[in-house]
């Protein structure tokens, strides 16, 4: 056995969350995509069975009330509140993560209007996931601002009293590079301004601490580190101080204070329950409540510590294992920069990694030249990263 074989072993044998990896479906394959779809967790289809067969094939209409559907955005926005560092009460889960970008940026910009008219620049990152770019552009025509997209580095100067509204992604989708969460809100503060974050790349995999950040706005999706499944929710942070003034521009029946008035006025609903829009869709929303039950007893701090304890291990195999100047990573070295996945430029990058995954490791490719590398705490583990490594190191040898 080689020197790094003896370490993974060792390191796997010290690991305290080894136990979680037996609640998820998984086989032989080294499976590094679990930031783009996490694992299958053990519980989650009996539990579909239960709400297809008996709640809806039994119960039927009744289920809206005794099996807690109705109830369900906001009881599971509860259950992942500890994650992201929220008191309870203002998460509600629903709608896909771009819908919940769209209420939130022209949410923000309505906020920041009602402290000081006249604000008319949107900041977004301008490295984002394309979907935020998107909807950011198109949030900026319907509220008649400025699109200023910047790097986040370049944030902080751009900002001024014109800044309504500021979209950023807690973890870069390519890079994995980690943006200062608190220093970047302060900023944002500093002027006036309404702070949303993106947590689709962080949440489930470091601690985000939103409220103690005292972050505005923030939304997510469930289907990377929260394995909630192909589609699962997303998810809307709105800050209790703010929920009184958040103003949707998707005012759906389910958010109004009573839904079933059938009023023709609206009248938004207390709390977090505005960030609701429509019917919930109950079979991925109650997929994604099984699928959080592999949290109990879980500290996000312990899974942050594997996190960073597995890319450290995966840079130094790769730098063991693969010949030098083949790859170059792409992903900060410092910690504090660092989100939960590793980043790989590498020459034919979607030819080697469909080589990869033809030899049982599976990863993604980043257009135009990126592999992409990402670690699920909870199922990930240190033998797993050794032999991607080494495999890797086979492929681009051969
Ligand atoms: C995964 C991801 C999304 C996904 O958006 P959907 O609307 O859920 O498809 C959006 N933004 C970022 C930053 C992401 O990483």
């Amino acid at each position: 056995m080689s020197e790094l074989t003896v370490r993974a072993e060792k390191l796997d044998a010290a690991d305290e969350l080894a136990a979680v990896r037996g609640e998820f479906v998984l086989d032989e394959v080294v499976y590094l995509d679990g930031n783009s779809l996490g694992a299958l967790p053990a519980a989650v289809p009996g539990r579909v069975d239960d709400v297809v067969r008996r709640q809806w094939g039994s119960l039927r209409i009744r289920s809206w009330d005794e099996s807690g559907w109705w109830t369900a955005p906001e009881r599971i926005g509860d259950r992942i509140a500890p994650l992201v560092g929220a008191a309870a009460g203002q998460i509600v889960v629903g709608d896909s993560t771009s819908v919940n970008v769209f209420k939130a940026l022209v949410g923000a910009v309505r906020l920041a209007r009602l402290a000081r008219d006249g604000r008319d620049e949107i900041v977004v990152d301008a490295t984002t996931f394309p979907t935020d770019g998107y909807i950011a552009e198109s949030a900026a025509r319907l509220t008649g601002c400025t699109l200023r997209p910047v790097t986040p580095g370049q944030v902080p100067g751009v900002l001024s009293d014109r800044t309504a509204a500021v979209l950023l992604n807690h973890v870069d989708y390519r890079t994995g590079r980690l943006h200062d969460l608190p220093s970047l809100t302060a900023a944002v503060h500093a002027v006036g301004a309404v702070s949303v974050w993106d947590l689709c790349h962080s949440a489930g995999a470091l601690p985000v601490g939103l409220d103690r950040h005292g972050v505005d706005l923030a939304v997510g999706c469930t289907y990377k580190y929260l394995n909630g499944g192909p589609g699962s929710p997303a998810y809307l942070y709105v800050r209790r101080d703010l929920q009184d003034r958040f103003d949707s521009p998707l005012p759906g029946w389910n958010s109004h204070a009573e839904p079933f008035g059938m009023r023709p006025d609206y009248e938004p609903a207390p709390g977090a329950l505005r960030g609701r829009v429509g019917t919930p869709d109950i079979l991925s929303m109650l997929a994604l409540e099984a699928a959080l039950d592999v949290w109990d007893g879980v500290p996000i701090e312990a899974v942050r510590a594997k996190s960073l304890a597995l890319t450290d291990f995966f840079l130094e195999c790769v730098e063991e294992y693969v010949p030098a100047g083949l790859v170059e990573s792409l992903t900060p070295v410092a910690h504090e920069e660092r989100g939960s996945q590793v980043a790989l430029r590498c020459a034919d990058a979607g030819d080697v990694m469909k080589r990869l995954i033809e030899r049982g490791v599976v990863g993604d490719f980043r257009h135009p030249d990126v592999l992409r590398f990402g670690f699920t705490p909870l199922y990930v583990s240190f033998a797993d990263v050794e032999r991607a490594a080494r495999v890797l190191g086979q492929t681009l040898g051969s």
